[in-house]
């Protein structure tokens, strides 16, 4: 039995057994992660898909993806290879990539305007250790990394790669404990204290996915607005809110898309206190 100290859970794993994420077991009484290197995805998206808008804008990143998540968002776009029952099934057929051969690939496509590496789709620091040894490499080879995150991780683990990451984009997905305790199964105290700190250090984009009749108040928005802006104020540095749009999916069917007017009015009652703020999917 060991313990895993990657995020709030602290799961307790039995050799050869999984944590939560479904991308940590236990080997010789150590904790690893299982996902290392399995690629669920690979492809050249332009950069304002992760979405990162201030960032090298009209540039393509590299895009990669493993398995597992340590929430359980009823709304995942990306349950395939989160945390359904697929994804685990996935997870084990799936192929290694080394960080060599991954770098090797970002670099083979700087021709086609790609300016590196984003580790995204499902949530990347459940298998931290590809995402550092990668990014060392990545670095080393002068080309921009980027982080998409739901920021549930230990201070302790951002350590280990911030300084090999240029750009984040971490999800605040409301601004309610409740919120993240009932529906999300996560952690916001977790949440706010990595993205305090990972300001400090990179670049950073926020994304908040507005849920009807979950994290829709006028109210939320200015405590979650107000929040970012002590955090601006804190670091003298913007730190651009987006503002998107749920499509009903996976287990959550039981309410429509979210109003566009909604998202647009959230928007203006974000604009109130940060200056740059985008509404997606709408
Ligand atoms: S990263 Fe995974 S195994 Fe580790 S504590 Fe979190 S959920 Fe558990």
């Amino acid at each position: 039995m060991a313990k895993c100290h990657v995020c709030f859970r602290h799961c307790m794993i039995e050799e050869g057994g999984i944590g939560f994420c479904g991308a940590r077991t236990v080997k010789n009484g150590e904790v690893v992660a299982m996902n290392y290197g399995k690629v669920s995805g690979l492809a050249l998206d332009p950069i304002e898909k992760k979405p990162l808008n201030n960032f090298f804008p009209g540039s393509y990143i590299l895009s990669v993806g493993s398995f597992g998540c340590n929430l359980r968002c009823p709304f995942c776009q990306n349950h395939d290879i989160s945390w359904s029952k697929e994804a685990r099934i996935y997870a084990e057929d799936a192929e290694r990539v080394s960080p060599k051969e991954l770098v090797k690939a970002a670099l083979d496509t700087r021709d086609r305007g790609n300016i590196g590496i984003a580790f995204t789709y499902n949530e990347p620091l459940v298998g931290y250790e590809f995402v550092r040894d990668s990014a060392v490499l990545a670095k080393e080879h002068g080309l921009k990394t980027v982080l998409v995150s739901n920021g549930t991780a230990e201070l302790s683990v951002l350590d280990e790669i911030v300084s090999y990451i240029d750009a984040m984009n971490i999800d605040v997905k409301g601004f309610t404990d409740e919120y993240y305790d009932k529906v999300l199964g996560g952690s916001r105290k977790q949440v706010m204290e990595f993205i305090e700190e990972a300001v400090r250090h990179c670049h950073v984009e926020l994304t908040t996915l507005i849920i009807p009749g979950e994290n829709d108040s006028e109210e939320e928005m200015r405590e979650l607005s107000g929040w970012v802006k002590e955090i601006e104020l804190t670091n003298g540095k913007n730190i651009p809110l987006h503002i998107t749009r749920f499509f009903p999916r996976f287990k959550m069917t039981d309410r429509d898309a979210t109003d566009v007017r909604k998202v647009y009015r959230l928007a203006e009652v974000a604009r109130e206190k940060l200056e740059i703020v985008y509404t997606g999917n709408c």
